[in-house]
């Protein structure tokens, strides 16, 4: 199994803050980020809550919400600390690569409005594995964050980490979890998505083969499938994100530097 690293929080946008709970002896405390519950985690005789931040986040004062429910709360403060990420621009020759079809359109709208529904799905465990490990061997070749532009038009952020390698390298559940969904969407390719439980959620993409299905439990470094280019990919690598209460934050908080 690839060596694994110790999850390291960074209380910028896209990363993942901590709030200290109190003594784990008590009932673990519930937490929200608007209407979205957050992982609380016992830590060193502590319940600590982790935090994934919107890329979106303006830098200062992040409210969150302790209770029972959204409603039925007190409001708790999260400092976030200011990060730029790089702009990339990239030149595609064919403007129709750029432009979709309707067609096109329509699809990616019903997959992104899928994809948005199964980021935001709850598993209640009291243990969750935050020690990941390398989910491929590869050169990273895109970093979460990077504002891109095609031919001038202002694309999402990218949301996760690309790692190159050759057509048919294995790819690992970068942790234990449950296989929560298959697809093959029309930027993404073929995707698995592994729920780790609390709202932390991994997601490949690109992938040649799927070699998991939906329900099965996996262990830590668990092969899924295969490194591929399928979807819109130049050429094959994995596109790998990490949610975090329904939100995109920077996987490589969760891996060796
Ligand atoms: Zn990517």
């Amino acid at each position: 199994m690839p060596a694994q690293a110790e999850l390291r929080p960074k209380a910028v946008p896209g990363g993942i803050g901590i709030l200290d709970l109190g003594p784990d002896a008590l009932p673990r405390p519930q937490l929200w980020l608007d209407a979205q519950p957050l992982a609380v985690l016992a830590r060193q005789g502590r319940w600590q809550a982790l935090i994934g931040i919107p890329l979106d986040t303006p830098p200062g004062p992040l409210a969150l919400r302790l209770g029972p429910s959204p409603t039925q709360s007190h409001e708790l403060t999260l400092w976030v600390e200011p990060q730029t990420y790089p702009t990339q621009h990239l030149r595609l020759k064919h403007q129709d690569q750029v432009d979709l079809s309707p067609e096109h359109q329509a699809r990616v709208a019903r997959e992104h409005a899928e994809i948005k529904a199964i980021k935001q799905h709850w598993r209640d465990t009291p243990y969750v594995d935050t020690d990941f490990v390398r989910p491929a061997d590869g050169r990273v070749s895109g970093r979460f964050g990077v504002r891109r532009f095609f031919n001038g038009q202002a694309r999402a952020p990218h949301s996760g980490l690309d790692i190159a390698a050759p057509h048919g390298t294995p790819v690992y559940s970068a942790a234990g979890g449950k296989v929560l969904a298959v697809a093959d969407y029309f930027f993404n390719g073929r995707s698995v998505f592994v729920d780790h439980g609390q709202g932390l959620i991994s997601l490949y993409c690109h992938l040649a083969s799927i070699e998991v299905h939906p329900g099965q439990w996996l262990e830590k470094g668990a092969r899924i499938g295969s490194v591929g280019a399928s979807g819109r990919a130049t050429g094959p690598h994995l596109h790998w994100t990490v949610v975090l209460n329904g939100t995109n934050v920077n996987p490589e908080l969760f891996i060796r530097p």
